[in-house]
């Protein structure tokens, strides 16, 4: 590697962990392989999710592969194995390894270890959804190996150790490999997908939550004879991972059928008319719906084809059947240890469930009964529980809760409205994109972008609670 390679640095997406390479640039947006960050004009925005520059934060360089593997033993060999007061972390996500990067920041000393039923490799689990129409292959998604990123931060990592219990009252996690003491816990253990069994003799579903099940999907696309057009996809749930995953697919020329049993897209966040242009653009990829529709069976028809039957009535074939059904927070655990639970793990302003030791963030955590599955929130809660964590307790303050929807054909960005009793108003309207605002008692609680009125995100951002005198004509919601 050149010197001026060494050079190239990496800046992440705050919100949706997109990261842009100096040295591989993005040609997509226009710009050049080696294109610094400082050069890249100020009206260019995340190509993922649409908010600035000024959403980007540098990344630390990337550690050696060959030198980390020694270097973290050589961290573990003196990180005190059993040092009572070790934060533990359980869960190697992005919220675990969120955690792990503040607290180091603050607190260079503390034994940090994190315990995960995975291989710890950081990777931005958005790009899972967006990754075929940009040609990128399933080993280019991480971002650092986990032993590398332990090496850097300084955290011991335990990789594929699944914590069994947690003996409270010990200060202990358990896990096959044995006991570990912590003075502090952090439950990092996200959420998997919603599972439903069908009827028939096929093979269960693939569904996509990991980069584990991503790998799966990539290699059952590609191990047919290598044209897309022949591998046809019956996606089961218009939800955002669906809706993302139907528009990458068909970009990528895979003939995508998407079954929905509500009327809409996205119908629990977007407006009708916006539904209805996501519907249309999706359509325009190639993309064919069923709205209003249940599977009632999946059967093996013949080798690798599989026969979906609609309560409809209607019927096809598909070589790939994904179900995108939603998430369930891993809140096993901790119910099993007794914290409080409702939807996920609940937790008080500290992010401290019912046991002051134990905290928790991301995907399973459940913030003023809310589940909030996003990468800002944790992001978040992250930098507001490594303060907690080092000595000055912090109050989280959630974000706005926006939305992205990464669908390339029409990317939208919704702030869901914070108040009931108000209308959506269109502020302005075209074939490249919408902006819609809600008002509820004179305030702006609320707004959908749609298409080049995306990246107005972070000004609509900025205007939430703001008196919103406006006569134009209210829409359906
Ligand atoms: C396809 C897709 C696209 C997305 N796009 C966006 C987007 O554009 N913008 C956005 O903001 N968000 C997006 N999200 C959501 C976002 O990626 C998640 O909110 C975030 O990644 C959750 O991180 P997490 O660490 O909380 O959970 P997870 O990623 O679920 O990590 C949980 C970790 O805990 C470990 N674990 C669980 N139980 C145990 C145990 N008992 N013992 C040990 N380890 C355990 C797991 O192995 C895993 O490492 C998307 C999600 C998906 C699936």
């Amino acid at each position: 590697m050149s010197d001026e390679q060494d050079d190239f640095k990496r800046y992440i997406c705050k919100v949706c962990g997109y990261i842009y390479d100096e040295a591989k640039g993005d040609p997509d947006s226009g710009l050049a392989p080696g294109t610094r960050f400082e050069d890249i004009p100020d009206d260019w925005y995340c190509p993922d999710c649409n908010v600035t520059k000024a959403d980007f934060t540098a990344l630390e360089p990337r550690g050696e592969l060959a030198d980390a593997g020694a270097a973290a033993m050589a961290w573990s060999a003196t990180g005190g194995a059993d040092d009572p007061n070790a934060v533990v972390i359980i869960g190697g996500g992005m919220a675990g390894w969120a955690l792990a990067e503040a607290l180091r920041e603050r607190d260079p000393r503390r034994t940090i270890r994190l315990l995960t039923a995975d291989s710890g490799d950081y990777y931005s689990k958005p790009r899972l959804s967006n990754a075929v129409e940009r040609g990128v292959a399933v080993e280019d998604l991480v971002e650092e190996r986990g032993v590398s990123r332990a090496a850097r931060l300084g955290v011991e990592l335990m990789p594929f150790v699944r914590v069994l219990d947690i003996h409270r009252a010990q200060k202990r996690v358990i896990t096959a490999r044995g006991g570990i003491p912590y003075g502090e816990l952090v439950l990092a253990t996200g959420a998997r997908p919603r599972r439903i069994e069908f009827p028939g003799d096929a093979a269960p579903p693939l569904s996509v939550n990991t980069l584990d099940d991503y790998r799966l999907l990539r290699s059952a696309l590609e191990d047919r004879d290598g044209a897309p057009s022949h591998t046809r996809v019956a996606i089961v749930g218009a939800g955002l991972v669906g809706c993302e995953l139907a528009d990458d697919l068909a970009a990528g020329g895979y003939p995508v059928s998407l079954i929905e049993c509500a009327s809409h897209p996205l119908s629990g966040l977007l407006p009708g008319a916006l539904a209805e242009d996501l519907q249309n653009a999706l359509a325009e990829r190639g993309v064919e719906w069923h709205m209003g529709a249940t599977v009632e069976r999946v059967d093996r028809v013949a080798e690798g084809t599989q026969r979906l039957q609609l309560a409809t009535g209607e019927a096809m074939e598909a070589e790939v059947v994904i179900t995108a059904l939603g998430l369930v927070p891993n809140r096993d655990l901790a119910e099993r240890t007794g914290l409080a639970c409702h939807q996920g793990i609940e937790v008080d302003a500290l992010l401290r469930t019912t046991d002051p030791s134990i905290y928790t963030l991301g995907d399973g955590c459940e913030f003023e009964g809310k589940l909030r599955p996003y990468v800002e929130t944790l992001r978040g809660q992250a930098a507001a529980l490594a303060r907690t964590l080092s000595g000055e307790p912090t109050v989280f303050r959630p974000d706005a809760g926006i939305v992205q929807v990464k669908t390339a054909s029409l990317p939208l960005n919704v702030c869901p409205p914070s108040a009931a009793g108000g209308d959506w108003v269109e502020i302005a309207g075209g074939a490249s994109g919408r902006h819609l605002e809600y008002h509820a008692e004179g305030r702006l609680v609320g707004f959908a972008l749609s298409g080049d009125q995306a990246r107005r995100v972070r000004e609509l951002e900025t205007r939430l609670g703001d008196p919103a005198a406006d006569n134009r004509p209210r829409l359906a919601s």
